[in-house]
């Protein structure tokens, strides 16, 4: 397996980002954290397993959180961003708002 590098795990982001429509953190910071985050779990798992979560290091199980998670979609269409907030909508940019802690979809589904 090739280790992934910080540029190409920025640019994978970037690909989902534009994909769906969505936006990168603003906040640099923040942001870099994510990305560092999500390049040692690919090196780590060898795949892009979710930066805010705890991995079980079973592809078969982690594969709902594997970036972009499955409740990407649903969280960013109703909180405007996702659980780590990585990714923001359009809207929620434009409003001027600022992420907040948000449920965990992952364990709600019992
Ligand atoms: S919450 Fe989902 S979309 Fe956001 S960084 Fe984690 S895996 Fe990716």
């Amino acid at each position: 397996m090739n280790d992934k590098t910080l540029e190409q795990t920025i640019l994978f982001t970037q690909m989902v980002a534009h994909k769906q429509g969505w936006l990168l953190n603003p906040d640099k910071d923040f942001y870099d954290t994510l990305v560092e985050g999500l390049m040692k779990n690919y090196n780590r798992y060898g795949y892009f397993f979710c930066p805010c979560r705890d991995a079980e290091a079973r592809y078969e199980l982690d594969k709902p959180a594997i970036c972009p998670c499955i409740w990407s979609k649903p969280d960013i269409a109703e909180f405007g961003h996702c659980y780590c907030a990585l990714y923001l909508s359009r809207e929620f940019v434009a409003g001027g708002k600022t992420p907040r802690a948000i449920p965990d979809r992952r364990f709600a589904q019992a």
